[in-house]
């Protein structure tokens, strides 16, 4: 098993960890529903993008159709 040559002092450790924090996010209202959306996805509340619907919603399908 590889072994580390030196001991790694807590504060190269910490010095080595001051780039590991997390951005937040940019998100920006969804132009149909309002809702807060990733940029360049489909919107996750009315699944609009770009002002049109591209992922029909579960209240939206009617399963009654065509049933006998
Ligand atoms: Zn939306």
């Amino acid at each position: 098993m590889a072994v580390p040559q030196n001991k790694v002092t807590p504060s190269r450790r910490n010095m080595r960890r001051a780039h590991d924090s997390l951005t937040a996010g940019n998100p920006g209202e969804c132009p149909n529903c309002g809702e807060l959306k990733r940029p360049h996805h489909v919107c996750g509340a009315c699944g609009h993008y770009d002002d049109r619907e591209v992922i029909a919603q579960a209240d939206e399908i009617d399963l009654d159709d065509d049933a006998a």
